[in-house]
């Protein structure tokens, strides 16, 4: 059930908070969806910033250090987003900061990119235990503070980097080698959002570094193009 359906339940039945005692079991704490918020202003991003820091809609709040919102320019025209956060993630608090955090720096540099210029943020706010895969539960319970980002920053592109993003974002099984090379479209606005390699991945296969570089110059094209349209 995703997540504003069970509040809408929860609410009707005068249930104020509902909580699991294990991380690995689905949980829900009884909050107005994130969509209620107010428009894209710094007091959105101050409400969206603390509705994140002490969320508690999936059983994953009770074992992070500290979730991780996301970084970068919040008037980007590139978003980046991951999976979830690992150990050096929830530590810092920072998306990306790990081995594969050096990597994606190494990739947008070579596409012109510093960090800063861009927004990184993940399908999950917390860190799953043990580096699993998110649960379907955790992607919905967590989808509506990715949306209103994306909402609020209104970006040109977005970089998928991985299976768990491209398919969290598509809303498809594909496989990410096919899903690559196309400029996709998300939301109402029609951004257009390109999948490639996740940096973890390119650590265990170095030489698909061609194709993620490839991907980056198939983005700057169809970026070009969506500024010049
Ligand atoms: N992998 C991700 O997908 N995101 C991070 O923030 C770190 C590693």
């Amino acid at each position: 059930m995703n997540s504003e359906l069970r509040y809408e339940y929860l609410k009707a039945m005068g249930v104020q908070r509902w909580v699991t005692r294990n991380c690995d079991a689905a949980v829900a704490e009884v909050e107005p969806p994130v969509e209620q918020l107010p428009a894209n202003d710094q007091s959105a991003w101050q409400v969206l910033e603390k509705e994140v820091s002490t969320c508690s809609r999936c059983a994953l709040h009770e074992c992070r250090t500290q979730t991780v919102f996301g970084t970068g320019s919040r008037n980007a025209d590139w978003m980046i987003i991951g999976e979830a956060p690992g150990a050096d993630e929830d530590k810092q608090g920072e998306p990306f900061v790990g081995r594969a955090g050096q990597l994606l720096n190494e990739i947008l540099f070579a596409a012109g990119y510093q960090r800063a210029d861009v927004f990184i943020a993940n399908i999950l706010k917390c860190r799953p235990p043990a580096n699993r895969d998110p649960s379907a539960d955790e992607i919905s319970s967590c989808q509506p503070y990715l949306q209103r980002q994306i909402e609020l920053i209104q970006p040109k592109l977005i970089l998928a980097v991985g299976r768990v993003a491209a398919h969290g974002l598509l809303e498809t099984t594909t496989q990410v080698g096919r899903l690559r090379g196309k400029a996709h479209s998300y939301g109402e606005h029609g951004i257009p959002l390109i999948v490639t390699y996740h940096p973890a991945y390119l650590l265990r296969s170095p030489l698909e570094k061609r194709k993620v570089l490839k991907d980056l110059q198939f983005a700057q094209a169809v970026f070009k193009q969506q500024l010049a349209g």
